[in-house]
């Protein structure tokens, strides 16, 4: 079949974007290096009987326009909206359990704090009408600075209406709260130091950064305007990310894309300033006027293309965009569910959504300190989950996989390398569970440890960074991945960004898929 696009990366974006340009009539190619499809949203067996989400474990959520168009659950994806949604442990042997209404959130707050069950419900009102203003930033393709088209200043135009529209109270905390540390924000809400902790961690997920750092107040906004609740989402799929993904592939290729693994792009081929194709790892060249990448940034910018192709200023650009990974990912094989102490009921039912370990803004800044200095953080913050319990197909009758997102691993190490800590880590990630959960360590069958390194090295993530590169005000929507370059062109001609590197970025919703394909369909009309 003779392509005219080829798309690099098989992550979730590229395959969003795959589908969107096959709809239009494009013919892509989609090369994938790894021999499944996915990227980080994959399920896959790690021990025998044992299938885990092996990166990722919830969802951004999907835009709700993407599950349509892409027909996703008529595809067999069944998307999970946990109740309780979250469950945050505390080191006295209590939990906070954070459900779908407010109001019963509120109810599990009472003990804690009756002045912070009371503020609750309205923190989710004026953080989910700011969100609702956000969210529609998520979808648009971030202006051109210099040179603004007639279209995208009518659409400034309407953002500052609608900004206009938020009221003064929530215009007003918007502006405010951006710049803010987001442990000044929820200090600003609630006294509880586990609520304002369990708040404050959907802000450093993923990023080298602690709650008293400038500007997370930003990226409490931003994980907001995907879902407005204030734990973040815990939407998650029967099966795992890795039967999104799968479903993904199948709609790409419904539509006209064909997609290959275990296709590697070694280099991008360019004349006079323009793309021409891509060289593989195997030798082989394939020609298209149109290249399209969803691996990151820096790889694709600096490792894909000679750097005589680029201008200095842009290159020394590209150099200075950061991804400092701090995330470690573990799964472990487990005889049976954890008893965590502060649970009551079946555990079961409470652990369908995510479980969060790090009950202090304290206790999380300082697991960050650690990462400063190339230290991982002997009592770190973990995001875990079960998801055996939403498919118990995903282990052997009776038994559980856990999924722990271990934070702060820092990518660059103080001293020595990566190699050979795998155990370092199953053991601190075992022993900070075991203070909650005593007799864990007994239940672990098999476990798997990915170091930053390996995400690196095995995913292809710069720095191993999880989102492609930091998430921070200044490598955020005009600035994602760099200034004048946000609407998913490069100064190659034809050669054009669709992963979480752009804007939007930030998990599992397909947002920078989707606008790639909307901005490069438009650029390219004939
Ligand atoms: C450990 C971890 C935990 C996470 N947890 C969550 C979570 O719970 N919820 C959430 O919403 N988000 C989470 N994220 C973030 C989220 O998974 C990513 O932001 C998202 O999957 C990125 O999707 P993408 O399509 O942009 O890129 P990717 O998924 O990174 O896909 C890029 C693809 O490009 C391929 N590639 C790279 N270079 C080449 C090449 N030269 N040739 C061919 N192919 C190439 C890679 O192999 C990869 O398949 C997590 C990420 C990680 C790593």
């Amino acid at each position: 079949m003779p392509h005219d696009t080829i798309i690099i990366g098989a992550g979730h974006n590229a395959l969003v974007t795959a589908f969107y340009l096959a709809k239009a009539g494009r013919k892509p190619l989609v090369l994938e290096r790894r021999p499944v499809v996915g990227g980080c949203a994959t399920s896959e067996e790690f021990a025998p009987g044992y299938r885990s989400a092996t990166l990722a474990h919830t969802l951004g959520p999907i835009r709700p326009s993407i599950v349509r168009d892409m027909q996703l659950e008529r595809r067999g994806v069944t998307f999970v909206h946990p109740e309780p949604r979250l469950v945050s442990l505390a080191p006295d042997g209590r939990a906070l359990v954070f459900s779908i209404d407010p109001a019963r959130t509120a109810e599990a707050i009472r003990p804690f704090s009756s002045k912070d069950a009371t503020k609750y419900p309205e923190f989710c009102a004026t953080l989910g009408r700011v969100a609702g203003f956000l969210s529609e930033l998520l979808d648009m393709t971030p202006p051109s600075i210099d040179s603004p088209s007639a279209g995208v200043l009518w659409e400034l135009l309407k953002t500052g209406r609608r900004f206009r529209s938020l009221g003064k109270r929530e215009s007003f905390a918007l502006l405010r709260w951006g710049p803010m540390a987001v442990a000044d924000l929820v200090a600003e809400w609630f006294e509880t130091d586990l609520l304002q902790a369990t708040v404050a961690a959907r802000a450093i997920h993923g990023t080298a950064m602690g709650p008293w750092s400038a500007g997370t107040g930003a990226l409490l906004l931003l994980s907001a305007a995907i879902d407005p609740a204030p734990g973040g989402s815990s939407v998650s799929a029967v099966g795992g990310p890795g039967v999104v993904t799968r479903a993904m592939a199948d709609a790409a290729r419904e539509a006209g894309a064909e997609i290959r693994t275990g296709a590697s792009v070694r280099h991008l081929l360019v004349t006079d300033g323009a793309v021409t194709g891509v060289a593989l790892a195997d030798g082989s060249e394939i020609a298209a006027s149109m290249v399209v990448s969803g691996a990151d940034p820096r790889t694709t910018l600096l490792g894909l293309i000679d750097p005589v192709e680029l201008e200095p200023d842009f290159l020394m650009r590209i150099r200075n965009y950061r991804c400092p990974g701090t995330v470690a990912k573990l799964n472990f094989a487990l005889t049976a569910l954890p008893a965590f102490r502060g649970i009551t009921g079946d555990p079961a039912a409470m652990l369908r959504g995510r479980l969060h370990v790090g009950p202090g803004i304290d206790y999380l800044e300082r697991a960050f300190d650690a990462s400063k200095y190339g230290e991982t953080s002997a009592s770190p913050y973990l995001d875990v989950a079960f998801p055996s319990i939403v498919d118990p197909s995903m282990a052997p009758s009776g038994r559980h996989v856990m999924s722990v997102h271990m934070q702060y691993a820092p990518f660059k190490r103080r001293s020595g390398t990566w190699n050979g800590q795998e155990h370092t880590l199953a053991d601190i990630v075992l022993r900070t569970l075991a203070t909650y959960a005593p007799g864990i360590t007994s239940l672990v069958e098999h476990r798997q440890v990915i170091t930053p390194l390996d995400l690196e090295q095995i995913y292809g993530l710069s720095g191993g960074h999880i989102h492609h590169g930091e998430l921070a005000l200044d490598q955020l929507f005009t600035m994602r991945p760099t200034l004048g370059w946000a609407d998913y062109r490069t100064p190659i001609a034809g050669l054009y960004l669709c992963g979480s590197g752009t804007h939007p970025g930030n998990g599992l919703t397909g947002g920078s898929g989707q606008n790639a394909a909307r901005t490069i369909l438009k650029a390219r009309r004939p």
